[in-house]
Order: structure tokens, then C-alpha cells, then sequence
């Protein structure tokens, strides 16, 4: 069960010391620490390069790692569900793309901030993940077969939420004796957290932001996420800012369009008036339809232009995984 892995909350320091206090050497922390991040074997006695007696000690030592899931398997993405030990559903995605694979990976069960077009915050807050049920959902892609060559914090959660966990995880990921996926390879999703972007800043992590911004003026910005109300644009602005000077990574703004509510020719203007000055990174995103009233906006191409057009940077995101409702805001954990 996901929340006895015991051995997936050490880093590989933290593993060599476990070992060393339970009488194995040193050197046999790093061979099991590279047959599980490297090679995705969490069994003991799969492990060729440990004897079937260390096997056994080990086992006496350290829970078993079972990995419990379900697969869907979608167009373009592959969607997993991770079945907690406390019988929660957590969701991660796998989205390939020609410059490798992407995995998404939710930090919480459920979301405190309700978000209006989210159907992970529907549901409420259940719980945060340990670092070891975030780490979990890498080893499952990794056990299907799948590389990983980016993680992002963007499944369920709010990843600033659940930061120390996070950032544990992330650590372990990094680690070159195992998953070795390098700094800049993680982004981390937020709503706009100011104290968890400063915290990142304080501890040295310099991973990249994705901030869900979804409208430029405070109004309509709490309408659509009521934490806007405790963190407005203008302090959030100053906090990226100082964020992006002292990292130099990159920060992206993600806007997802909705047919009538931020989609108009005044919307523009403000977006444009809000991010001039900066580099930071528009993402328009495609909605997709979950139980909600919004629909997916129509205006998508022309907002782009116009953005375009102000020299402001500008994507489009393709919408992957609407087919397996594993795309952004459709996560729910439903087992
Ligand atoms: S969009 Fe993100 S922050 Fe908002 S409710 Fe959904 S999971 Fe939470």
C-alpha cells in the first residue's frame, strides 16, 4: 500500500544512513536506490545484484512497495490511478510529446481552493501526499514503461500547499544515483500561493513556475479563484518578479479561455497591460468541458493574434488527454 513505502522517503543520503544503522554497507543503499529510480524494480528479490539473504534482511527492515493502480490508456496520454492505503484515488498523467515524455503528478487529494472550472476542487480537500505517494506515481509510469524527462507539479492540488512534501520529492527525483530528472525539468503549478513562491525562494529551489492566472483584473479573477481574494495580482505580480530575477527561470502564465466570461477584446487589453514589462510566458489553453456551466470559448485564434500583435510571448496548448479526462482541471481521483 501507497502510504507504508517507507523506503521511498529517503533520499539517497538519508537511505545510505538507514542502511549503515541496520548493518548493511554503504555501497548496498546505492545499489537498491538505482534498481528503484533507475531501473523501476521495487521488489527485493528482483534486485539481481542483492543476495536472496539481503533480500530477506531487507524485507525485515523496510515495508514492501506495492504499487496498486489502474491504467487508462487514451489517444495521446496514459492515465494512472494510484490507489492510496487510506482508499483515496490519486491521478497521474503520462503526456508524450516529440521532446519526450511529460509527467503530471498531483501533490494532494482533492483541493481547498474551488476554483469554479475545476472538478479536482469540486470535491474538496481530503488530504496532502507524502513525498513517498508523489515519488509513487513516477515508479508506476516508469513500471509501464515509460521515460520521464519532465515532471509537473499540475495534477490534483495545490502543490505550494503540500511545499515541504514537494520538495522532498523533488529532491529524490533529482538525485543522480537515481531518476536523475534535472531542476529544470520540474515546474511546479500554483494558483498564486505568495508565501509558497517565497518559501521556494528561501529554500534555493530554482524550478519553474506555471502560475493559473485565468483573468488580469482581481474582480473576475476571484470570481473565477476565490484565493485571489488573499493573494491579488498586484502583490502576486511582485513576488513573480522577484522570483524570475533571483532564478532565472522561466514563469508562464496559463489562461485557460471561456466562451463569454474572459475571452473579450477588453480581457486582452488587460493581460497586455498587466504583463508589459515582464517576459513572463502566456499559455492559452483550450477548456474542456467538465460538469460546470463554462464552455470552451470560441475566440481562442484572435486572442492569440492580438497578443501576438503586442509582442506579448504567446502559446497555444494543445488540450492532450480530454478523452481520458486526464486533462488540465479534470482530475478528480474518482475510483
Ligand atoms: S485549478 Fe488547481 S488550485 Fe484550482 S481547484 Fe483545481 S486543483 Fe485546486
Amino acid at each position: 500500500m501507497i502510504g507504508m513505502l517507507k523506503i521511498l522517503e529517503y533520499n539517497f543520503k538519508e537511505l545510505q544512513s538507514e542502511f549503515v544503522k541496520n548493518g548493511f554497507p554503504a555501497y548496498k543503499a546505492k545499489q537498491v536506490f538505482e534498481w528503484i529510480y533507475q531501473k523501476a524494480v521495487t521488489d527485493f528479490v528482483k534486485m539481481t545484484s542483492i543476495s536472496f539473504a539481503d533480500a530477506k534482511k531487507l524485507s525485515e527492515v523496510f515495508a514492501p512497495i506495492n504499487l496498486d493502480y489502474e491504467r487508462t490508456t487514451g489517444n495521446t496520454s496514459v492515465k494512472f490511478l494510484l490507489n492510496t492505503t487510506d482508499d483515496f484515488g490519486i491521478e497521474c498523467v503520462v503526456i508524450p510529446s516529440k521532446n519526450g515524455n511529460t509527467l503530471c503528478v498531483s501533490t494532494q487529494v482533492g483541493c481547498a481552493l474551488k476554483c469554479g472550472f475545476c472538478e479536482t476542487g469540486k470535491g474538496g480537500f481530503k488530504r496532502d501526499l507524502t513525498s513517498a505517494e508523489i515519488v509513487s506515481q513516477y515508479l508506476v509510469a516508469r513500471a509501464e514503461g515509460y521515460e520521464i524527462d519532465r515532471i509537473v507539479y499540475m495534477g490534483m492540488g495545490e502543490p505550494l500547499l503540500n511545499l515541504d512534501n514537494v520538495l522532498k520529492a523533488t529532491s529524490i527525483l533529482n538525485e543522480e544515483t537515481g531518476a536523475n530528472i534535472g531542476m529544470r525539468r520540474f515546474t511546479v503549478s500554483t494558483a498564486g500561493i505568495i508565501p509558497g513562491i517565497k518559501k521556494l525562494l528561501e529554500k534555493g529551489f530554482k524550478l519553474n513556475l506555471a502560475v493559473s492566472l485565468h483573468a488580469a483584473n482581481d474582480g473576475l479573477r476571484t470570481k473565477l479563484m476565490p484565493i485571489n481574494e488573499k493573494y491579488r495580482l498586484n502583490d502576486l505580480f511582485v513576488v513573480l518578479a522577484e522570483y524570475r530575477e533571483a532564478t532565472s527561470r522561466r514563469i508562464t502564465l496559463e489562461y485557460v479561455l471561456l466562451d463569454g466570461v474572459n475571452d473579450t477584446d477588453r480581457d486582452i487589453e488587460q493581460l497586455v497591460a498587466l504583463v508589459k514589462g515582464t517576459d513572463f510566458h502566456i499559455n492559452l489553453i483550450p477548456y474542456n468541458t467538465t460538469s460546470s456551466s463554462f464552455k470552451a470559448s470560441k475566440n481562442m485564434d484572435r486572442f492569440f493574434d492580438k497578443l501576438e500583435k503586442a509582442k506579448v510571448n504567446v502559446t497555444k496548448r494543445r488540450s492532450e488527454g480530454g478523452d481520458i479526462s486526464a486533462a488540465c482541471g479534470m482530475l478528480f481521483g474518482k475510483k
